[in-house]
């Protein structure tokens, strides 16, 4: 079956073609035809595309709206010019959608009909950036493929609501989560899943074995405590700013910080959190970049003391995430790294392992400064009694999986 992914944003389209059945899904041979983005839609869009083969090409289309966007997706990815080897928009049997927000109703990937639409629009309240693109998304897909190709939405929050309401709830009056259902929802639930997934298969493991962090580092960052295959708990809470810190975000302050800074600065509330989700985090501290990668080149080549600082502030957040989840697991078998900085920087991680080694981890420093660019692999010494490894999270795979099996009746494993 072949299927497109897409996760819409913004001003910005994910996209892959992805081919997978119950025997590609067993034998871990997904295929994906394609990949790329769609970036500044309402304008001279640009277009990032990577074929089958790697191949990166760049296209530019003026794509004034996101109906635009995803029509001439659809038209390119089965045309010849493609390289996917499709021949028609008959050809694409579905389409899977990341959709941020599931509140308490969506606990799994469903099937999108106009109940689940309905619930979507219901759960925008909660996530007032991000669950409207996704509906546009939908509605969008329907528009270029035909209301009788089904559509799949995939969750951000899905993978978290087994969480025992002893890590979901603020201690905070009770009635406010019967009110206005303020509770902590998590994200990144697709990314921990994967994860958590291709650990298991790499280490030959049952889910009801899996005991493990794993901890989701890229722009967006968050940590996430595994027992038995579900998540028991996860830093990101009733909107993706909690937790750990993040390129931009703050992670956790003290909820007394907004009053005092709207009043200092002379900023509304709603400043104050755009402040704290847009120019804090990496940024914020550095005052130079969200970016990991020229923060550490600042940090070793200028000896830049706010650059050294986020990046001490970063590994120690995330240190102390892990020690805590170490805790509510009562012990794991594992700490797995993941996203652009966990999958790429040897420094970060090491820095994150340094002072757990009372933990039982040692970082074999050769296993570790290996692992970069899309390896995996385990980076603790054969005597740690708690393993360290990296492992690419592959967010689409996961939802093409999902589509398939949604469409097909058959249970994730
Ligand atoms: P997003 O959360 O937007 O999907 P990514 O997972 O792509 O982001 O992660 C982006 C982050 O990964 C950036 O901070 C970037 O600097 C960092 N990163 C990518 N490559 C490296 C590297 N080689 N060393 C350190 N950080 C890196």
């Amino acid at each position: 079956m072949n299927i497109l992914v897409l996760n819409v944003g913004s001003a910005t389209l994910k996209f892959q073609v992805v081919v997978t059945d119950a025997e590609r899904i067993a034998t871990d041979r997904d295929e994906r035809l394609i990949r790329g983005q769609i970036e500044r839609i309402g304008g001279e869009s640009i277009i990032t595309i990577r074929g089958a083969d790697g191949a990166s090409r760049r296209h530019t289309a003026p794509l004034r709206d996101l109906r635009a966007a995803v029509e001439w997706l659809v038209g390119f990815v089965s045309s010849d010019e493609s390289g996917t080897g499709l021949t028609s928009r008959g050809e694409l049997h579905a389409v899977g959608h990341r959709v941020v927000h599931g509140g308490e109703r969506f606990r799994r990937s469903v099937a999108i009909d106009s109940g689940v639409l309905h619930g979507i629009e219901e759960t925008i309240e909660l996530a007032p950036l991000h669950n409207p693109h996704n509906l546009r998304g939908i509605e969008a897909a329907r528009a270029a493929l035909g209301s009788g190709v089904p559509q799949v939405a995939v969750f951000d929050t899905a993978f978290h609501h087994t969480l025992p309401e002893h890590a979901f709830l603020y201690a905070i009056p009770y009635p406010l989560y019967r009110r206005h259902k303020v509770r902590r929802y998590g994200f990144h639930g697709t990314s921990h899943r994967s994860i958590a997934h291709r650990w298991r298969t790499l280490t030959a493991r049952d889910r009801a074995d899996v005991r493990i962090v794993t901890l989701h580092l890229g722009n967006g960052c968050s940590a996430c405590a595994i027992r038995g295959g579900e998540s028991i708990d996860t830093s990101m809470g009733f909107t993706p700013l909690e937790g750990l810190v993040m390129g931009t975000r703050s992670g956790d302050i003290d909820a007394a910080l907004l009053d005092y800074i709207a009043a200092k600065e002379g900023l509304t509330l709603p400043q104050v959190e755009a402040l704290l989700n847009n120019q804090s985090g990496l940024l914020g501290i550095s005052g130079l970049t969200n970016d990991m990668r020229d923060l550490l080149a600042e940090a070793h080549e200028n000896q830049d003391r706010r650059a050294t600082l986020a990046i001490e502030i970063f590994c120690y957040r995330a240190r102390k995430y892990v020690g805590a989840y170490l805790a509510a697991l009562g012990g794991a078998d594992a700490i797995v790294f993941a996203g652009g900085i966990g999958e790429n920087s040897p420094e970060i991680r090491r820095r994150i392992c340094d002072g757990l080694q009372w933990a039982g981890v040692h970082v074999d420093e050769t296993a570790n400064d290996a692992l970069v660019d899309g390896k995996e692999g385990r980076f603790s010494t054969e005597a740690s009694s708690l393993a360290a490894w990296v492992v690419p999270t592959d967010e689409e795979l996961l939802i093409a999986r999902d589509t398939f099996r949604v469409i097909s009746g058959i249970e994730p494993t």
